[in-house]
């Protein structure tokens, strides 16, 4: 059975840089307004993130890290919120199946803090690594999460990582890409053997100021935004869609409900390479539909060989959202996504129009 777990938790946890991308959302979706990662050798020796969040109770501790036990899984309403932040507590015991997981937690009205160290989905004592109860320790609020020796025990994934910068450059992007999508929350990175970090993005107040901090000058004078939604009946949830395999949970009858912002590079702006930033209800996914769709309004307008920056954040009723393909898979999906995608791009064909003249 331990196997069968692991090979799961491979379907979960890819990299360092995929179980980042976990921890961080949960450190976010517990609304922290600082959040610490420290690494160690790409992250697979040491991934450290800490956070000033709410905080975990002790009571939840023992099931923290069991498959779809989490609090927010109680109902079937929670369900249908699942593509706003996690999937179904998968995460923790993901990570608890092919890594050393421990967990270091204080609410803001416990009197202490609480620690918990976790094995194949079990709250263990990290000594004998039997079956134990939280201990208590001192801690200040928040939680802080700690994953050692990712992939110990699954030698053909650890050897395919072995390029540690590389893998720690994956964790960088993650963090800047949720840096600017949370543009209030001060995030850093930093490797456990030196003292500056080497991503800092402080606390700003808006999505371009954070792109600005991030991405540099040269990005920030060239920004356009365009903000629209759903107030066109026209698209609807069409009833012989091709997506109706793909999700079980009941589809929402009439007009779907949605709102995009976007902020995206002018015509004077040229990168090599396009980087394009998508935000599905507050989580980062890859669509290459979509970025072709929003890279070709800019063919004409760049010249040969330079690319664009686009940044998206699409909310769409979480129902829409295609659950049922994990969201590690690189690609997501939604319910009229080729109309949704056509009308962003047209507003966004329109705006730089309009800066042309
Ligand atoms: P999910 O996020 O899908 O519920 P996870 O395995 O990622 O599953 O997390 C399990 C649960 O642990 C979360 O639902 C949340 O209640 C709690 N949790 C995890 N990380 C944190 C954190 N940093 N702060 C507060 N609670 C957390
Ligand atoms: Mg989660």
């Amino acid at each position: 059975e331990s196997l069968i777990n692991r090979i799961a938790a491979g379907e979960i946890i890819h990299r360092p840089a995929s179980a980042l991308k976990e921890l961080l959302e949960n450190s976010l979706d517990a609304g922290s307004t600082s959040i610490r990662v420290t690494v160690k050798d790409g992250g697979l020796k040491l991934l450290q993130i800490q956070d000033n969040g709410c905080g975990i109770r002790k009571d939840d501790l023992p099931i923290l890290a069991e498959r779809f036990t989490t609090s927010k899984l109680s109902t079937f309403e929670d369900l249908s919120r699942i593509t706003t932040y996690g999937f179904r507590g998968e995460a923790l015991a993901s990570i608890s199946h092919v890594a050393h997981l421990s967990v270091l937690t204080k609410t803001k009205t416990s009197p202490a803090a609480w620690e918990a160290s976790y094995v194949d989905g079990v709250l263990v004592d990290p000594k004998t690594r039997q079956p134990s109860e939280p201990k208590i320790c001192a801690g200040n609020d928040g939680t802080t999460i700690t994953i050692k020796d990712l992939f110990y025990n699954t030698p053909t994934r650890l050897h395919a990582l072995r390029n540690f910068s590389e893998e720690y450059s994956r964790i960088l992007d993650v963090i800047t890409k949720y840096a600017i999508h949370n543009p209030t929350v001060s995030l850093s990175c930093k490797k456990a053997t030196s003292t500056a970090p080497d991503l800092t993005a402080p606390a700003s107040k808006s999505v371009p100021q954070a792109i600005r901090l991030l991405y540099g000058h040269s990005i920030a004078t060239q920004l356009l935004e365009v903000n629209i939604s759903s107030s066109n009946p026209n698209v609807t949830s069409g009833e012989d869609e091709e997506d109706e395999d793909a999700m079980d949970l009941d589809i929402p009858k009439g007009p779907i409900k949605w709102s995009a912002e976007l902020h995206f590079s002018n015509a004077n702006y040229q990168a090599k390479k396009t980087v394009f930033l998508l935000f599905i209800n507050h989580r980062l996914v890859e669509s290459q539909r979509i970025k072709r769709s929003l890279e070709a309004i800019y063919h004409g307008v760049l010249p040969k060989g330079t690319s664009p920056f686009v940044y998206l954040s699409l909310e769409i009723d979480p129902r829409c959202v295609d659950v049922n393909v994990h969201p590690t898979k690189r690609e997501v999906h939604f319910l009229n996504e080729e109309e949704i995608t056509e009308k962003i791009a047209d507003a966004m064909q329109q705006k730089l129009a309009a800066q042309g003249q």
